[in-house]
């Protein structure tokens, strides 16, 4: 397809070329695709949230190649050190607090005093970050609200022509967006992902606490309604009810039928990996609706509830 492009040096020296442009393009991670531009430009970041039909006050993540390009955006304490020798590059983000003579467009923190920053582990969009003059804001590449994508073609399902410029990596290979942790004021999680609170408080040593009441003032972002297909979602069902897609997890189902299985050897990373994929699909099958059997609450099972939580309100 015309605006997809494989990942070599050539297609990596574009990419740079248009994010000095401003241009926004779709990068892989490893968590999902995302919309990347230059986070010290107003103007890519307006592009950005009007691309996405994303609500001005929810803020974007901004990607960093390492540890001394966001010292001159952020202030890092200790807890910070701490947890990005442990788990980044990774999934996990770190909310700090910005420093007044940061360049981090404004409109990309929503005006907060706080930014958000994350390490990304993906080769490709390593390799981009690395010879930027300007880090980059990557939210997921769907319009607000909407699945996420994982693959390129799900970027198209999307956006359509509206996105010139993907680079190709593959399938995610997390398939869930990254877990979000404040370290400004009180310690605590803002959104489950793959680094589990059990992770993040053994190396604290600190017991913390994912936010459970959505506060305006510290997380405008989290949004009830989120990844959602946009059919009703009824979560901890028993059985399948009459023409409903099934959403299922564990070696007691069988796909097909409108039967779909999360992993069917009940793993939860492997669940987690589909599940975009899964609400994508049954959704373009022009299913009315879905139903969901009860998936475990733990590791990154407390991530997959709280999409599919998002996704059923
Ligand atoms: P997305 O870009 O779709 O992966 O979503 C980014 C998430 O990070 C949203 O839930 C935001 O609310 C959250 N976030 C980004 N910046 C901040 C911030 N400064 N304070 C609190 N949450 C933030
Ligand atoms: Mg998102």
């Amino acid at each position: 397809m015309k605006n997809i492009y494989k990942n070599s040096p050539k297609n990596l020296n574009k990419a740079k070329k248009l994010l000095r442009k401003n241009n926004i393009i779709v990068v892989p991670t490893e968590t999902v695709y995302g919309l990347a531009g230059n986070a010290y430009s107003n103007s890519s970041i307006k592009k950005i949230y009007k691309l996405k039909k994303r609500p001005k006050i929810n803020p974007l993540i901004i990607h960093y190649n390492n540890i001394h390009s966001v010292k001159k955006d952020a202030y890092l304490d200790e807890k910070f050190i701490k947890l990005y020798k442990k788990f980044s590059p990774g999934p996990l983000t770190y909310i700090l607090k910005k420093k007044k003579n940061s360049k981090i467009s404004m409109l990309a923190n929503a005006n907060l005093e706080t930014i958000a920053v994350r390490f990304p582990k993906n080769k490709i969009v390593r390799d981009l970050l690395q010879n930027l003059e300007f880090p980059l804001a990557i939210p997921s590449a769907n319009i607000s609200s909407a699945i996420s994508p994982v693959n390129c073609v799900d970027v198209l399902d999307e956006f359509g022509k509206k996105i010139k410029f993907i680079l190709d990596g593959g399938t995610a290979k997390i398939g869930l967006e990254s877990t979000v942790v404040n370290l400004h004021g009180k310690t605590q999680i803002l959104r489950p992902g793959s680094i589990s609170k059990k992770q993040i408080s053994q190396v604290l040593k600190k017991k913390i606490s994912i936010l459970k009441k959505i506060n305006k003032i510290t997380s405008p972002g989290l949004l009830k309604r989120h990844y959602s297909p946009g059919i009703p979602v009824k979560l901890n069902c028993k059985k399948k009810e009459d023409k409903a897609a099934f959403i299922v997890f564990g070696k007691k189902y069988r796909n097909g039928n409108g039967v779909f299985n999360l992993s069917k050897s009940g793993n939860l990373k492997e669940a987690a990996r589909k599940l975009y994929k899964t609400l994508r699909k049954i959704k373009n099958l022009k299913y009315k609706k879905i139903n969901v059997v009860k998936i475990p609450n733990s590791k990154i099972g407390i991530a997959i509830n709280d999409r599919l939580k998002k996704a059923a309100y």
